[in-house]
């Protein structure tokens, strides 16, 4: 079976219409089913001949993951957890859960629709704080597999709602898997695809120098958010571990370059860890460090991860924090956490199970079993 939503599925689509003696225009039809329609199946697609649906559905696939979980939260978050077909690890490798899940949420936020995407199977960064990169990486997704997360995530809104925003901020590094994910988002932006435009796409990476300056190359307009944490290497090293190889200048001057080709404003990630890089010195750092330049910073609070021995700040160490970068002029925001009680932070959900009890008990949380596929 191939997987239609992998560019080079859709590439051949028009020459397999033809072997088969079907029309050319039935090609711009199904995307038109695929991406607008929001079709759960070939057999849905109407308005397509009935031989053309079962030639269809004999020889592709619309979907190769399944939802095993569906979470929805009071403040309009879901999070899906997908399960993926193949892999290499399992449980008698000492990985608590099965290493072929990956995690995709939907956030509502006034008008905007904005869905959290994946791009490897675990992650090979490190981050000391985070989920997602615990067991390393097993595997990146092809560009059909994230495609699908938002193909199954926009089903999750209601017919008049449609996706508004992508983030590129789930599991995984995306700069680590750009040749799977450039093709992706092409079909986000494509007019024939979901038609979001660049500018409501971004990019969340570790930062990457030599896959920053390819971006540079190929001229990609995404935004860019790269995940800083600290202010000086000597921290960076100890939170981030892949800095060691790259160093903060060495980014901040690729991302500097990125933002002068693409013309976008930069965003700068902070997640704060409570005693760690959380200090009035280390917010004095940063504003020297950002001063100047055209960018944004978004201080993230930690989502806690059990069994990390990180913290939150008290309300007062955010504050003061605050105060500081306000102070030296620095473009400053704070981000509320969404979806917390249901594990919204990446790769904490597939960590989660089994079992899931600190979730179950919550009055306002409901589980469903996606209805959305198979
Ligand atoms: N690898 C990419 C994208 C995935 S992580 C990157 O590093 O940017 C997306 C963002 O979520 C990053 O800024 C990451 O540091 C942050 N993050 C990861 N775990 C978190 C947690 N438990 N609480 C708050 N933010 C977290």
């Amino acid at each position: 079976m191939k997987h239609l939503l992998e560019p080079d599925a859709w590439k051949s689509l028009k020459s397999w219409l033809a072997e088969r003696g079907h029309k050319a225009f039935r090609a711009a039809q199904i995307r038109k089913w695929v991406f607008e329609g929001r079709a759960e199946s070939f057999e849905a697609m109407s308005d397509l001949p009935k031989q053309l649906r079962g030639d269809l559905a004999a020889e592709f696939t619309l979907w190769t993951s399944k939802a095993t979980r569906h979470l929805t939260s009071d403040d309009g978050t879901e999070k899906l957890l997908l399960e993926l077909p193949g892999g290499s690890r399992n449980a008698a490798e000492g990985v608590p859960y099965s290493a072929q899940q990956i995690e995709c949420v939907l956030l509502r936020d006034d008008d905007r629709r904005t869905i959290c995407i994946s791009t490897q199977v675990g992650c090979a960064m490190g981050c000391v704080f985070c989920a997602s990169g615990l067991d390393g990486v097993d595997r990146n997704l092809t560009s059909g597999e994230i495609v699908e997360q938002m193909l199954l995530l926009q089903r999750l809104l209601p017919a008049e709602e449609r996706l508004s925003n992508i983030v590129v901020m789930g599991m995984g590094e995306p700069l680590a898997n750009l040749d799977n994910l450039l093709p992706a988002l092409d079909e986000a932006n494509a007019d024939d695809g979901l038609g979001i435009s660049h500018r409501r796409i971004t990019i969340s990476t570790v930062g990457l120098p030599k896959q920053l300056h390819k971006l540079c190359e190929l001229n990609t307009r995404y935004h860019l958010a790269v995940s800083l944490h600290a202010p000086t290497d000597e921290l960076r090293n100890e939170i981030v571990p892949v800095n060691k190889n790259i160093g903060l200048a060495e980014i901040i001057a690729a991302a500097d370059r990125y933002l002068e080709v693409s013309n976008r404003r930069l965003t700068f990630e902070y997640v704060l860890l409570a005693g760690i890089n959380d200090q009035p010195q280390h917010a004095r750092e940063l504003a020297a460090l950002l001063g100047g330049r055209m960018a944004l910073l978004n201080v993230i609070p930690y989502n806690p991860v059990a069994g990390l021995p990180y913290k939150t700040p008290s309300g007062n160490a955010v504050n003061r924090f605050r105060d500081i970068l306000l102070e030296a002029g620095i473009n400053v925001k704070f981000r509320q956490r969404k979806g917390d009680a249901i594990n919204a932070a990446c790769g904490q959900l597939r960590r989660s199970q089994p079992p899931l009890v600190p979730i179950q008990p919550e009055p306002h949380l409901q589980e469903t079993p996606h209805a959305g596929h198979r």
